[in-house]
């Protein structure tokens, strides 16, 4: 995993991202913070038995603080469901130290890089599916929870195959993976009720069980 990330970190295939995480300028709430300006890295445990698949990380959010869902609203709202699913020792996730631990969970995105509008292109997307196949290789979770539609569909093209239709609440197995669908806690989804906590908070829990984790 150290080899991982730290190939990961350098990478600088899509010329679009790399100018954009390296330029972004931060809004008047994070000036004079140090931002991350990097492919973002996955955190968790790196033999974990349930991988979390996000779409890529916010301008402000990984890309700032340097961690994935970590310092924006999605995160937040994320991190209490992870909590209420007994998967996260606090409900929120901020900076890299805040003192929070994900238990049985590793977190990671289809695309390592903050897109502008939150919108990869395909190219950005295709350029970016090795990395999640060689996590998925890496950590070999027994399932995965994959926020939104790109996360769905990457996950299954990283696996080899085709994704089937995005069902959010619905799963389906990938060979010996059991990938469950659940819509993006942006907070798009989050502000007008189109995901609600408990709804996010059963997916988790239907995964961790599956998976097998205490
Ligand atoms: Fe590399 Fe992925 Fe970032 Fe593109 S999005 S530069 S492939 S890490």
């Amino acid at each position: 995993m150290e080899e991982f990330l730290k190939a990961l970190i350098q990478c600088r295939k899509c010329p679009r991202l790399v100018a954009y995480r390296e330029s972004v300028p931060p809004p008047p709430r994070f000036f004079g913070q140090q931002y991350w300006r990097r492919p973002v890295p996955p955190w968790g445990d790196p033999k974990a038995k349930l991988m979390i698949v996000g779409l890529a990380p916010a301008a402000h959010g990984g890309n700032r603080t340097g961690r994935m869902f970590t310092g924006d609203l999605s995160a937040q709202f994320l991190f209490k469901a992870l909590y209420a699913a007994g998967l996260s020792n606090h409900p929120y996730s901020v900076s890299r130290d805040d003192g929070t631990e994900v238990r049985c969970v590793y977190i990671t995105s289809a695309v390592k890089c903050a897109p502008p509008r939150n919108r990869p292109t395909a190219e950005e997307v295709s350029n970016c599916l090795p990395w999640l196949k060689a996590e998925l290789e890496l950590v070999r979770p027994k399932a995965v929870v994959a926020l939104g539609r790109l996360a769905w569909s990457a996950t299954f093209r990283a696996l080899g195959l085709k994704a089937p239709e995005f069902v959010h609440g619905a799963y389906a197995d990938a060979g010996e993976v059991r990938v469950y669908a659940s819509y993006h806690p942006s907070p798009l989804n989050t502000n007008t009720g189109r995901l609600a906590l408990e709804s996010l908070m059963r997916i988790l829990e239907q995964a961790k069980a599956y998976a097998g984790c205490q």
